[in-house]
């Protein structure tokens, strides 16, 4: 039912499509990716792409799913895994939350051949030929003989059966991201003689057998699905040619084509984060095999926008929208599309911190969505909120930064009475508007907007900006409840993780922070120095900003390489190119020694260099504002705050942390606001095996 009335060039996107035999309510798709869950967390797992499928996503699945011990890659992102029946039980919960909401399950049968370095067997996997994998050096197949060969064809077909035991509606055969299926199609892996190697046909008959074996295992049962994935560079995956021949050759036995750009050792060309490319940026790839197949195409590319969503089934490019990212910032992207509320889509801000704590932590989150990978554990919905017990209280939230913003929009929606939401400045976002001014990252000002529209919606929550309070100033606002959000700022003096001790000669006019480069500083510099030690996304992106007005730029680091952690987020490459583009110059693995008026002494392994500066800009740690956190705290237990009945504080405030861990933090005080000890997290639900 539509709420306001859906815009009726969104009405193809409510189309039913129908993919063998099975049948798609509309054209939402949410397609495989990690969460960490596996088959091991099978309650979190299946409340996770259960909420997806109650946002309206007609088809959830899961991510891939070994078929084999032996076909096992890392053991982080825990990948599901069908190797026994108790893997059917496990993941037959996936398939009942997923259909209680008339969605269809999808799963991924998945070898990794070549690259399945840690096995529990201990074996040295098995490829099409010995080459080391070229996304793990030091691990080398060995050449599959071919009774071998039937053996994995023999275990699909095994793998295919527990799944449609399961409940899965749509099984893949997937082959992207170079796994084994890809690893026999593409030249650069296989280098065989036999009938599985040399030409197009020999090269596809390992992918054409297993398709086939897991077609007569499910019989009319399941979808049969393929992930293909196109190399750009026809390099190290499937070139566009050989796609195109494989589609025709392999289009028999398959019901549904998820195809996209992806090689195992080139991830950011799949997951690119928005700092890389825009929405849709794989659209004129799968637009070159579209006249191969006409069977339906699934196909991805960080889709937020439905307009851009219906050109792109309109166009006749894709027959189904796949969203991974999209369906985890906002599991009910679908719904809100359908009821006409596409202002409350909240969009994927391409940051790819998902992809960072599945690899860090095995466990997903978002920076958007702070329920996401808390579903289970936590039992939150995004959609769903409680009155709170305490509601008939005021709020006073102090600094409207994304952790105030959220844990404001929270309140206001468990129906507190009052909230007010006071920043100092200006303009609301804190450090998230600080990152979205850098360059390449103006998406991530969608974490502001989606917020600030949330607010806007809320009658029970009023934000003021320009209003600084003192200690005070709170005590004369008149609010029960305060909750500081004051956030953090760079430190002046270079204290960094390496030496905890400020750089000598910090404390001179032209040593800036990021944030006065941002306002402008700097900006009539030569030469600059910025010395980045934090390794993320603000030293490269003043150094950028610097170098792209013509200031010749040196950025030092103590890191091996430039930003690493954003490498987990698979923008460390694409970012690096970015600087030498642009003249950036690297030194890595070295020390700021001391700052001096005209240049700076760097100290690397010992061998000490001077550089000449006449900008130095110290991204090298932050801070906390939390002065007014503790006043008021030491004021609440000397009784001065006479009607404040809780203090507490959040996100940068009590800690510098990652934009997601700060929205997280504000929502989840705003969750247990009223709890005996809301300060302290409620214990999470756990999922352990006993014996
Ligand atoms: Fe999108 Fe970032 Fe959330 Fe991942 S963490 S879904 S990239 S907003």
């Amino acid at each position: 039912m539509s709420r306001r009335g859906r815009d009726p060039r969104h009405d193809v996107l409510l189309e039913p499509v129908t993919i063998g035999p099975k049948t798609l309510r509309n054209r939402f798709f949410a397609v495989p990716h990690s969460n960490g869950f596996g088959s091991h967390k099978p309650e979190s797992q299946a409340r996770f792409r259960g909420t997806k499928a109650e946002g309206g996503w007609a088809a959830v699945c899961v991510e891939i799913s070994s078929i084999d011990p032996e076909s096992d890659r890392n053991p982080v992102p825990t990948p599901a895994r069908l190797w026994d029946d108790d893997d059917v039980a496990r993941l037959a919960l996936v398939c009942e939350d997923v259909h209680a909401h008339e969605a269809l399950a999808g799963i991924e049968l998945w070898h990794s051949g070549a690259h399945a370095d840690l096995s529990p067997g201990r074996l040295p996997p098995g490829g099409p030929s010995q080459l080391p994998s070229d996304a793990y050096p030091l691990t080398y197949p060995r050449e599959l003989r071919r009774e071998e060969i039937g053996w994995i064809v023999a275990l699909y077909a095994a793998a295919a059966r527990r799944a449609r035991d399961a409940g899965f509606d749509i099984v893949y055969v997937y082959g992207a991201h170079g796994y084994l299926p890809t690893q026999f199609l593409s030249p650069f892996y296989n280098r065989r003689s036999d009938e599985y190697g040399g030409s197009l046909e020999n090269r596809a008959r390992f992918w054409l057998e297993a398709l086939a074996a897991v077609r007569e295992a499910v019989g009319g049962d399941c979808a049969v699905a393929v992930r293909i994935g196109l190399d750009p560079a026809g390099r190290a995956g499937v070139a566009l040619d050989d796609a195109s021949a494989f589609i025709r050759l392999a289009d028999p036995l398959v019901d549904l084509w998820d195809v996209n750009t992806s090689v195992i050792a080139e991830p950011w060309l799949d997951m690119r984060p928005s700092r890389l490319a825009p929405q849709g940026f794989q659209l004129e790839w799968v637009a070159r095999v579209r006249e191969a197949t006409a069977k339906p195409i699934v196909g991805v590319g960080r889709f937020t926008s439905p307009d851009t969503m219906a050109d792109a089934v309109r166009s006749g490019v894709l027959d189904l929208i796949g969203c991974a990212r999209p369906s985890i910032a906002d599991p009910f992207l679908p719904r809100k599309v359908e009821e006409g509320r596409v202002d409350e889509i909240r969009e994927c801000i391409g940051c790819n911190v998902c992809l960072m704590r599945v690899l860090v932590a095995d466990h997903i989150a978002c920076t958007q969505n702070a329920t996401a990978g808390e579903e289970y554990r936590r039992g939150w919905s995004p959609e769903r909120f409680e009155p709170a017990a305490n509601a008939d209280r005021d709020v006073l939230v102090v600094g409207a930064g994304v952790a105030g913003m959220e844990c404001a929009i929270v309140l206001g929606k468990r129906d507190f009475r009052r909230v007010h939401l006071v920043e100092a400045g200006e303009d609301v976002g804190g450090y998230a508007a600080f990152a979205a001014s850098l360059p390449g990252l103006s998406e991530w000002g969608r974490l502001v907007d989606w917020r600030q529209s949330e607010l806007a919606r809320l009658r029970n929550v009023e934000v003021l900006t320009g209003l600084e309070l003192d200690a005070r100033g709170v005590r004369e606002y008149g609010a029960e409840i305060v909750i500081l959000a004051t956030g953090a700022r760079w430190v002046q003096d270079g204290t960094s993780h390496v030496t905890h001790d400020p750089v000598p000669g910090w404390d001179q006019p032209h040593v800036l922070t990021p944030e006065r480069v941002l306002a402008g500083e700097g900006a009539d510099g030569r030469k600059a120095v910025v010395y980045d030690c934090e390794g993320y996304f603000a030293g490269v992106g003043v150094a950028e900003q610097l170098a792209t007005i013509g200031v010749q730029v040196v950025l030092v680091t103590p890191h091996p390489v430039v930003a690493p952690t954003l490498d987990r987020t698979f923008e460390g490459w694409p970012t690096r190119r970015r600087l030498e583009q642009v003249g950036v110059e690297a030194r890595t693995e070295t020390l700021l020694a001391r700052i001096e008026p005209d240049g700076c002494v760097l100290d690397r392994y010992g061998r000490v260099e001077w550089i000449a500066a006449d900008v130095v800009v110290l991204a090298t740690s932050r801070r906390s504002r939390d002065a007014l956190h503790l006043a008021l705290l030491a004021d609440l237990q000397s009784s001065a705050l006479e009607g404040v009945e809780a203090v507490y504080a959040i996100g940068d405030c009590v800690a510098p942390r990652l934009l997601a861990d700060c929205i997280f933090d504000g929502h989840r005080l705003a969750r247990e606001i009223d709890t005996p000890d809301p300060a302290t997290p409620l214990p999470v639900r756990r999922e352990q095996t006993v014996r």
